[in-house]
């Protein structure tokens, strides 16, 4: 039997046997824990009927009583019979000094009636036709209530375990290599959000597995060729033997440089990936900042830096380092795909703070704007130009980290237009 049937079994009997306990104790505690009132009210119109009798009784024969109470045994279909006080039980005998009777929903019922030294016993007439219909519909009510209650439970059940066995194949799937496998997400196949996080699960993982990929990629390519040129400079440095080279000592520092700049890329990325870093928020005049950054880019950078601030100071709770960072990335990336000229825009709304960088490059292929924040991810037009594929994904996270976002759309200039949308 598969596992998920089996759980499904096992499931379904507890669940049945669960039920049964539940009938038995609510049994229990309708008897004994909880007043019968049907009970107190049967007790209290038999206790009616004999006082009648003991007041008729002293108007009639010995022979006269018995008829009756035979005529109110059948009437309440009992059988009363005499007996002597020593075969009743003693905890009865004690309840039986201040009343005439004890009724307790028990087999054996007791009443005293025309001197203190004549007890009668009670107990239920099984043979009666109206008792044997009481309880005849007493079992088919139980049984229908079991029988109701078990189809709906294997309806239930039923749907219960198609929908797991669904998420299983799945999880069977992803498990066995097969990372594109995803369960549906179709409303009458949904089992909570259980459908959603394996998905969400199961995208993570091939993005992970993918980045990873990418990164061994990216390092084998971008590795490489440094360290080929650092070999270049120094088979070069040691061909000429008369002095040092200060071309190709200063070709060597450039290259560690570059080796290093790409490993703090890198370890910067993973510090944020792994949510390791907590921003240091102040609140700050954002278009001073922005301002300032453009200035800065402008004296280093070979394209056109437009900035359009608004027409007021504006606000904003961030973490500074982390936001210069993002938008220095999107600098660098505007005057490295772009052509001459760099527009940047702050824009205030109600809600939200947005900073748009654009360029006059050739801008990204619809297809292509999805790919670009996974980090190690770059396009065919990039190869030329120097990167690791990291700056996007930074910028993202540097997003995510204050709780915001960022979109790429086209440019009314001609290329790319990257939104960093942070909220107030
Ligand atoms: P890289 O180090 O390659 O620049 P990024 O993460 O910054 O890495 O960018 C990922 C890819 O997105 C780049 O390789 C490039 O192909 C593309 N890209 C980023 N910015 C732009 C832009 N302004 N215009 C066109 N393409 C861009």
């Amino acid at each position: 039997m598969k596992s998920m049937t089996r759980l499904f079994f096992s499931l379904y009997i507890r669940l049945i046997i669960t039920l049964y306990a539940v009938i038995i104790l609510s049994h229990i505690i309708g008897t004994y824990l909880i007043i019968d009132i049907d009970n107190v009210i049967d007790a209290s119109n038999f206790s009616a009927e004999i006082t009648l009798l003991e007041e008729l009784d002293s108007h009639i024969s010995k022979e006269k009583r018995q008829l009756l109470i035979d005529m109110i045994a059948e009437r309440n279909q009992m059988i009363i019979q005499p007996i002597s006080k020593t075969e009743i039980p003693l905890h009865v005998l004690q309840e039986m000094e201040h009343t005439n009777i004890w009724f307790d929903d028990d087999d054996f019922n007791y009443f005293k009636a025309f001197d203190d030294n004549r007890h009668y016993r009670i107990i239920e007439n099984e043979n009666n036709e109206l008792v044997k219909i009481d309880n005849q519909t007493d079992n088919y009510t139980i049984i229908t209530l079991i029988i109701c209650v078990a189809l709906c439970c294997l309806i239930w059940f039923f749907g219960l375990q198609r929908k797991l066995v669904l998420i299983e194949s799945t999880l069977i799937n992803i498990s066995e290599g097969n990372l594109a496998a995803r369960t549906y997400t179709k409303k009458s196949m949904r089992l909570g959000r259980l459908n959603d996080c394996v998905n969400t699960m199961a995208d993570k993982i091939e993005q992970l597995l993918g980045s990873h990929k990418r990164l061994t990629c990216t390092i084998a390519h971008e590795l490489r060729t440094p360290l080929f040129r650092m070999q270049m400079h120094l088979e070069l440095l040691t061909l000429n033997d008369t002095a040092v080279n200060p071309e190709h000592a200063q070709g060597i520092e450039d290259e560690i440089y570059c080796l290093e700049d790409m490993v703090n890329e890198l370890l910067s990325y993973a510090q944020m990936e792994r949510a390791e870093l907590t921003p240091s928020l102040e609140t700050v005049a954002i278009d001073e900042l922005l301002n300032k950054l453009c200035g800065k880019h402008a004296s280093e950078c070979k394209a056109d830096i437009n900035f359009t601030a608004t027409d007021h100071t504006c606000y904003l709770t961030v973490d500074v380092s982390l936001i210069t960072r993002a938008v220095a990335n999107l600098i660098t990336n505007a005057e490295k795909y772009g052509k001459s000229k760099i527009f940047i825009s702050l824009i205030e709304q109600e809600k939200q703070v947005i900073i748009n960088v654009e360029d006059d490059g050739q801008g990204i292929i619809e297809q292509q704007k999805k790919n670009i924040f996974e980090p190690y991810y770059r396009l065919e037009e990039a190869s030329n130009k120097t990167g690791f594929g990291l700056g996007l994904s930074i910028v993202k996270e540097i997003a995510l980290l204050h709780q915001g976002n960022i979109q790429v759309l086209d440019s009314e200039y001609g290329g790319t237009k990257f939104s960093l949308i942070l909220p107030k």
